[in-house]
């Protein structure tokens, strides 16, 4: 489908980390920005967006509207070609999974993507989906051909109580192809990232990705952290897929937008070099003493027995061969995130 790139496009969640930078390219491309959040006098969240309107060709409006709230988003939908779905909270430790993490993401998409439905002007829906959508936890792969994830798989071992923040993206992304599949005018593309990092367009965001790089330097994995293994993305690569599954003209189903398989102590270890004063880890914990400390650092001894010891694997090809996508490497991505962390104050200078 050929994509009207002369009308606005909508994009929810723009306060957020990797939507900030998302919003950054479009305004680049000079795109007109519908955005529909849920405070839009909270000038401390919408003063990093206005700067960018201000040096870019692009502009950003402001509407009201909740994920929660029926209905919230029409208005801001009127004259788009193409919405993108970015909004979701994304916390892992949360009180009420339901009413936090499932209700939000759920509702939120029905809300989202019925407003697509109403809207005659919109032709695609990107949402943000997330490799949590394809797997529960490191053991599942086990099971998945080449133990490496495809975007044909579904991640089926979250639940409301094991992983909830993965189940909230497994029940979205489910209710979006449900809806989408019930209309023919409106196409669905999704992008399903691994653990986004870099730079955000607010240094101070509060996203989890934040908090699991600075954990990094702060201290907490000073004397080694588990053996797990993880998949990373640029945030900039994020904004770059979003944008390409919105205009390629063939762009259809699942794009697993993960840059590299690797684990933590790699992880820590590119950043050694530059940062060596800071106490980064450096070895590895041994999964029974790991398993023995998990409850006094609050993550569930059930997920580090299924995920500490075990690969983990995404392919990235579907996204490289249909969108032309060439990822960044995660070594000045990880240092260009810990240098924000530093500039900001959130890591101390050293
Ligand atoms: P984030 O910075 O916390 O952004 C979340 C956004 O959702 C914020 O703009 C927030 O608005 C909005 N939101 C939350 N609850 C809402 C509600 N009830 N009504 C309206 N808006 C609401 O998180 P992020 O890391 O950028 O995540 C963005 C998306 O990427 C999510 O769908 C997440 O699942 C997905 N994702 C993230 C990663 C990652 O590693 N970061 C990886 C894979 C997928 P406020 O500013 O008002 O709070």
């Amino acid at each position: 489908m050929q994509i009207d790139k002369t009308k606005p496009v909508m994009l929810t969640g723009a306060t957020g980390y990797v939507a900030g930078q998302l919003a950054k390219k479009l305004m680049e491309e000079g795109f007109a920005i519908h955005a529909p959040i849920r405070n839009p006098e909270d000038r401390e969240k919408t003063k990093y967006l206005d700067e960018i309107a201000a040096q870019t060709p692009g502009s950003i409006t402001y509407f009201k509207a909740d994920l929660l709230q029926d209905g919230s988003y029409d208005e801001a939908a009127k004259g788009c070609s193409v919405i993108f779905h970015t909004a979701s909270p994304f916390f892992i430790s949360v009180k009420d999974p339901q009413k936090d993490l499932v209700d939000p993401a759920l509702k939120g998409t029905e809300n989202v993507l019925n407003t697509a439905s109403k809207t005659e002007s919109v032709q695609r829906v990107v949402l943000t989906s997330s490799c949590a959508a394809i797997y529960g936890d490191a053991k599942d792969l086990i099971d998945y051909p080449n133990q490496t994830m495809t975007e044909k798989q579904w991640n089926t071992t979250s639940s409301l109580t094991k992983s909830p923040y993965s189940y909230s993206k497994v029940l979205a992304e489910k209710r979006a192809w449900e809806i989408a599949n019930s209309q023919n005018r409106w196409d669905l593309v999704v992008t399903n990232p691994s653990l986004v990092i870099g730079p955000g367009i607010n240094p101070y965001a509060d996203s989890e990705s934040y908090n699991l790089i600075k954990q990094m330097g702060d201290g907490t994995m000073r004397f080694g952290c588990p053996d797990i293994q993880i998949g990373c993305v640029d945030v900039l690569d994020v904004a770059d897929a979003h944008f390409k599954a919105a205009f390629t003209p063939a762009a259809k189903g699942r794009y697993i937008t993960s840059a590299a398989n690797l684990d933590y102590i790699t992880l820590a270890g590119l950043l050694q070099p530059t940062y060596s004063k800071y106490p980064l880890p450096k070895n590895t914990v041994p999964k029974w003493l790991v398993m023995l400390m998990g409850p006094l650092t609050g993550i569930p001894r059930q997920y580090l027995k299924d995920n500490v010891g075990f690969d983990w694997k995404a392919d990235n090809s579907k996204i490289k061969k249909e969108l032309n996508f060439e990822f960044r490497p995660i070594e000045t991505t990880i240092n260009a995130f810990f240098a924000q962390l530093i500039g900001a104050g959130r890591l101390p200078k050293k």
